[in-house]
Parts: structure tokens; C-alpha cells; sequence
């Protein structure tokens, strides 16, 4: 390498495992990538959708300038636009007919200056992000279960425990380095055991002892029945139940209403496997259960949470070494949304609207605008558009017309909004295409700020080029508008660590450990502490200020009692169930080496060799059933729409289940959403819909 050639840590934007980068810079160009050696998430490791980075950079496709209704025009005539618009639609409608529609891929800097602005002094709750679509469930249950959205266990756990039980995740694919780091594990552990349990067989089942191919939407009824199972065989920890819990009893007397032979018929299983998986469970102390999409994305999704987390109470397996109930995010940055009141339930720092909370917040922010009750989830903002009754929105970094459920109906909602306005990095994708106002946003490799991994870990995202036209970063933009709107005084911010520090001590304004969520020990970072800050596991305050590797360890909890809630859930089955006229089940979920919509990872040639076409995965028996060949091309409809896209045999699905990949959209293929096929059902208590069952149809083409 030459002089002018720069090494720099950075962070992957892909998936929730948060893997460390280091990117080789010369000549403004990212010319190489590899997996940071000193990152905890990854430790030098990078899968094939991070190592492919560096080409997907580049201006080619990029949105380099602001423009209205279609004209370019300076920043200046777009940001007084977007202010005069939003001020003119509050003051006639209302704060409550403006929404923002947020991302997941956004650094916890913009989410945090995009919740302030909304919330805080626009004054609607409608703030929300398709991180809805992800891991709302699992925060919910985390919720009810422990008093606060935190995920208790660290990635080492993988390799401390001694049986680990995945769950409707195939990580193999989706979180492909801790996927590695498990395998490395049961190498090096020969008494490792590890439990599928997913419908389908995926890539993830090399590595399993056992595989519980389970009837799609039936994991509550699994996991309530391992809670009767093991009290009946005395396996559960009485003394932890006392001491650390509440509702135990009424729990269980749920859970013993089904029998075995119940339980086994409803998950389609023998109960010879069943009763292998509960013993396992039983006997090993070490027990992590790693959860992904599979539990979320349902209509019952918290409860399915909380089924899980019940098992892990009652047996006192949360916060130990190698034990705990793992939830996994999709997104580089879910968490740290959640951190910052990204979901339209929540204020900021992990507070709700209560009382308390509501005051807390608006003093902490000096403003009497703070709107006082939650604003509408993703499927209902979106409705409410549709409805007229949202006149504004503002989609930052996401691509709705492509990842919602009834696809089309959003696509139509949009194009008949007031104003959409759509700060992105992409030019031409399916939502960009019914904005009136675009903003140009900067790309990964270009900003700087921080986001937060499925371990808690807060890591730095660093700015490694400069940006293409006139790209401008998220914080800026939003910071603008603010001023143009008149707060100026509560947005002084001039770069995104004096939004993180500031982020930081709202963690710790009034909180004296009430909420599990606090990282005040870095409210006083100085630029260069800033630019400078390692990898830290969040709560970092006074009691841990090198952060935080577990979280309730010694039982006590963040709810009012201080004690873990057990959850008398009753379990659910699916929404809707196959009828004559839609017979098959469709589930659906990534591939390996694509990237939500697309809009980045499609850039790269070598991961569209991996598979470069839609497809739908189906058993070679329904196939035939249904006069379908491989390489066929098929329609598949629902109730909500229909789609085209290549017969792939499979007989990793049981007879009558389908899966469709969630990428490919009108940019790369006509008629390949899949999305608009899926139900705006959603779970009552979270919001997330149901992408993991929907009653299909499907022909030959
Ligand atoms: Fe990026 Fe996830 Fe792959 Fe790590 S595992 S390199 S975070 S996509």
C-alpha cells in the first residue's frame, strides 16, 4: 500500500450482528474491506455481504440532488420547502396529520434528532420505523417480562452454553458471523447440543443435533408446554421463582391445560422428539434460546416472546453465563432506535408515555410542544394515510412500497398523500418514486455516528469518503429544518457528537436506575473521545462505566416490583388459516447475500451471483400437485395481490408451504413484491405483522 492510503474501524450497516470493519481509504475511495480483529461482534470475521462493501459505493445510481415534484433545485429552496410545508399542515390540521416513517439503517444520531423534532416540538407521536416490521415484538415481550426493552445476554453466551435452541431464525443466512461463531463453538465443545425449531429446513440445520420441522405459528404452544413439562419432572428452580418473580402459578396453570399429546399434535411432532427437546432443556443448565423473524413476525409474536422468556424465568436462566433468552435484531441499527424513542410507543431513552416520563422528557428537552399520548404504529401510519387523515410524511432511509404487508395499498397511499417527502441515498427506488420532495442522504462510508448491535454494543460508524453531490447527512438536514421552524435554541448541534452526548445524558436525566437503558458515563465525551470511542455494551454509567457484558443477573428487574413478570399467556395459532380457494401456507425471509430492498447489496455483481432472480421455494409433491416444474415460472396470489417469480424445488418445506424471498422489488423484476401479498394482520400488543404466514395460491404461468 502507498502513503495515501488510510486504514479505518468502522461498522457494517447489514444486520443486527454489528460486525467491526476496517476499511483501506486512498484516493477518497474505499479500495478494500476486512473484519475488524479487535470488534467483539466479529473478531476479524466478516461474512460475504460485508466484505463486499467497497463495491457497492460509488455516485452511479446515487440521489445527488434535492429536488420538488421533479426539478432540482439548492438545499436552500427544498429545506424552506419542507419546513413551510410542514408548518403550513400544523397549523391547519394539526401536529397529528404529520408523521415520520424512520429506518433501522439510520445512525442513532439522526434517529435521535428526527424523534426530538417530531415529538418534542412538531409535537405528533406518529414516529415510527421498519424496525416495526423487525423486532417489536421481542421488545415488547422484554418489556412485559423484565419492565424494559433489554436484551440480557452477550454473544460469548453462544460459546459458553451448552445447548442452544434456535428459533424461527436461520442464521446460517441471516446472521451469517455469529452463525460462524456458534459452529466454532460446537466444534470446540463436543458436548454442545444444538435445537432447530423452524418450519422449514434451512442452511441452519447442518449444525443441528436435532431439527423440529414445527406446524407453522405453533412456537407458543411448544414453549408453554416445556414450562408443564418441566415443573411436572421437577426441573424448575423453586427458589429463584420465589425470590426473583411474580406469576408463576397462574402461568403454569395455564400451561398445564394442554397435555403432551396435545401439545405434540398441535406442533406436528412425535412426541419421542418432543420429549428429547424438553429433556435437553431439563437437564442443562447452560441454555441459551436464540430467537429471530420466526417469533416476531406473527400475529401473536410478543407472546410467543414472553413463552419463550417464561421457560427461562422459571428455571432462573436469564443473565448467567452461557444462559438467557437471545433475541437477535435484523437491522445494524434497530436498537438503537428503540434507544432514542424511534417507535411510535415510545418517548426517548426507553421511556413510555407516562406521566412521569412525559414530564421528564420535556423538561429535559425545555419544550411545551411534547406530544402526550403514542402515535400510530407502521400498518395503521400507513392507513392513516391512506385515510387522508396524515397529510405529511416523512420516510427517512426505507423503502415501504417494497417491505410493508398490502404493499399496494401503501404504494397508493403515498401517491395520493399531500406531501411525501423522502431523504434517501438511492435514487430510484419504489417509495422515492412517490415522493414530491427528495432529499439526498448520505451512504454508509460517508457519515459518522454510532449504532447498537443485538448485544447492546454502541459502535462506531465513521465517515471514510466524501460524499457524492451534494449528499448532506440526516442529523444535518433534520437540524436545518428545525431552524427553519424556529427551535433553533434546542437544536445547536454541529456535528453528531454533540447529539450523541446530549442522547446520552437524557439516558441518565432523572433515572436512577429505573430504567435498564443508561449510558450517561458518555455524556461527556469530547470530540476526540468521541471519534475515538471503542466498542461498549450498554448500560455504561457511574456502576459500569466500561459497560455491561449481562444484564439481571443478580434477579432484579426494571418493573415496578422489581421482580421479572412470569406472562399466563394463552397460545395463539395464526390469524388467518387456508381455505379452498388459498390453499398452500407463505412464509417468507432473506436470502444470504441480499440486503433488504436491495437498493445496496443489489450494487454488487458478486452477491447477485448468488441468486439473481425471485423464486419461490416449494416441495417437488405440491409442485407436482400444482402442475409446476423447477424453473417454471409461477403466479402466486392472496387475498391482497399477486406476483410471478421462478419455480426452486426444495423438499426442506413440508407439503402445502411456500417461501418467497422479501428483496426483490420493481427496480429488479416486474411484479416480484412479496410484500404485497402479505396481511396487515398485525400482534395486538407490538404492532408487528404477520409475514410468516399467509394463506397462498399458485399456477403456472
Ligand atoms: Fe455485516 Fe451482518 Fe455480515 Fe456482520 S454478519 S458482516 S454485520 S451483514
Amino acid at each position: 500500500m502507498t502513503e495515501r492510503t488510510n486504514t479505518k474501524d468502522t461498522t457494517c450497516p447489514y444486520c443486527g450482528v454489528g460486525c467491526g470493519v476496517s476499511a483501506k481509504v486512498r484516493d477518497d475511495q474505499i479500495i478494500a474491506v476486512s473484519g475488524s480483529e479487535t470488534h467483539p461482534a466479529n473478531l476479524g470475521a466478516l461474512c460475504v455481504k460485508g466484505s463486499a462493501l467497497h463495491e457497492t459505493m460509488g455516485s452511479h445510481g446515487r440521489l445527488l440532488h434535492p429536488s420538488i415534484n421533479g426539478q432540482q433545485t439548492d438545499w436552500e429552496t427544498a429545506l424552506d420547502t419542507v419546513a413551510d410545508r410542514l408548518r403550513t399542515i400544523r397549523e391547519t390540521h394539526g401536529p397529528e396529520a404529520i408523521a415520520f416513517y424512520l429506518s433501522g439503517q439510520l445512525l442513532t444520531e439522526d434517529y435521535y434528532v428526527a424523534n426530538k423534532l417530531a415529538k418534542g416540538f412538531i409535537g405528533t407521536g406518529h414516529v415510527d420505523t421498519n424496525s416495526r416490521l423487525c423486532m417489536s415484538s421481542a421488545v415488547a415481550s422484554y418489556k412485559r417480562a423484565f419492565g424494559g426493552d433489554a436484551v440480557p445476554c452477550s454473544y460469548e453466551d453462544l460459546e459458553s452454553c451448552d445447548l442452544l435452541v434456535l428459533v424461527g431464525s436461520n442464521a446460517a443466512w441471516t446472521h451469517p458471523v455469529l452463525y460462524r461463531r456458534m459452529v466454532a463453538a460446537k466444534n470446540n465443545n463436543p458436548d454442545m447440543r444444538v435445537v432447530v425449531i423452524d418450519p422449514r429446513r434451512t442452511a441452519t440445520c447442518d449444525i443441528a443435533d436435532v431439527h423440529l420441522a414445527i406446524t407453522p405459528g405453533s412456537d407458543s404452544f411448544l414453549f408453554m408446554g416445556l414450562l408443564a413439562w418441566l415443573h411436572q419432572h421437577r426441573a424448575t428452580d423453586l427458589d429463584y421463582i420465589e425470590a426473583h418473580t411474580e406469576g408463576f402459578a397462574e402461568t403454569l396453570a395455564i400451561a398445564q391445560q394442554y397435555s403432551m399429546d396435545e401439545i405434540a399434535s398441535r406442533a406436528g411432532l412425535e412426541q419421542d422428539t418432543l420429549t428429547t427437546f424438553y429433556q435437553w432443556f431439563a437437564d442443562t443448565e447452560k441454555t441459551i434460546t436464540f430467537y429471530s423473524q420466526g417469533i416476531n413476525q406473527s400475529s401473536s409474536g410478543t407472546d410467543k416472546g414472553n413463552a419463550i422468556i417464561n421457560c427461562h424465568l422459571a428455571t432462573g436462566r436469564i443473565g448467567k453465563v452461557g444462559a438467557g433468552p437471545f433475541s437477535i435484531t435484523g437491522q445494524p441499527n434497530a436498537m438503537g432506535g428503540r434507544e432514542v424513542g424511534g417507535l411510535a410507543n415510545q418517548l426517548a431513552a426507553h421511556m413510555d408515555y407516562t406521566p412521569e416520563a412525559l414530564e421528564t422528557v420535556a423538561a429535559f428537552w425545555q419544550t411545551d410542544n411534547l406530544c402526550q399520548q403514542p402515535g400510530l404504529k407502521a400498518v395503521d401510519l400507513f392507513d392513516a394515510v391512506a385515510e387522508g387523515k396524515i397529510k405529511a410524511i416523512w420516510i427517512m432511509g426505507t423503502n415501504p412500497v417494497v417491505s410493508l404487508p398490502n404493499a399496494d395499498k401503501v404504494k397508493a397511499a403515498l401517491q395520493a398523500c399531500d406531501t411525501v417527502i423522502v431523504s434517501d441515498c438511492i435514487a430510484e427506488t419504489d417509495t422515492t418514486a412517490t415522493a414530491n420532495i427528495l432529499l439526498p442522504a448520505t451512504s454508509w462510508g460517508e457519515k459518522s455516528g454510532t449504532v447498537t448491535n443485538s448485544e447492546r454494543r454502541i459502535s462506531r460508524q465513521r465517515s471514510l469518503t466524501t460524499p457524492p453531490g451534494e449528499a448532506r447527512h440526516d442529523w444535518w438536514i433534520l437540524t436545518l429544518v428545525a431552524h427553519k421552524l424556529g427551535f433553533t435554541h434546542a437544536f445547536a448541534y454541529e456535528s453528531p457528537r454533540d447529539v450523541f452526548v446530549e442522547h446520552a445524558a437524557l439516558s441518565g436525566f432523572r433515572n436512577g436506575g429505573k430504567r435498564a437503558f443508561d449510558i450517561s458515563a458518555l455524556s461527556t465525551l469530547t470530540q476526540q473521545q468521541y471519534d475515538d470511542l471503542k466498542p461498549v455494551q450498554w448500560p455504561v454509567n457511574a456502576t459500569n462505566p466500561e459497560g455491561t457484558k449481562r444484564l439481571f443477573g443478580d434477579g432484579r428487574f426494571v418493573t415496578s416490583s422489581g421482580r421479572a413478570q412470569f406472562i399466563p399467556l394463552q397460545p395463539q395459532g395464526p390469524r388467518q388459516e387456508p381455505s379452498a380457494t388459498y390453499p398452500l401456507i407463505l412464509n417468507t425471509g432473506r436470502i444470504r447475500d441480499q440486503w433488504h430492498t436491495m437498493t445496496r447489496t443489489g450494487r454488487s455483481q458478486r452477491l447477485l451471483n448468488h441468486i439473481d432472480a425471485p423464486f419461490v421455494l416449494i416441495n417437488p409433491s405440491t409442485a407436482a400437485d400444482n402442475n409446476l416444474a423447477e424453473g417454471d415460472l409461477a403466479e402466486i396470489s392472496t387475498r391482497y395481490g399477486c406476483i410471478q417469480v421462478q419455480v426452486t424445488l426444495d423438499e426442506g418445506l413440508a407439503e402445502r408451504q411456500i417461501f418467497v424471498p422479501i428483496h426483490w422489488n420493481d427496480q429488479y423484476a416486474s411484479r416480484a413484491r412479496v410484500d404485497s401479498l402479505v396481511a396487515p394482520l398485525t400482534d395486538p400488543v407490538s404492532g408487528q405483522p404477520e409475514f410468516k404466514y399467509n394463506p397462498a395460491a399458485i399456477k403456472k404461468v
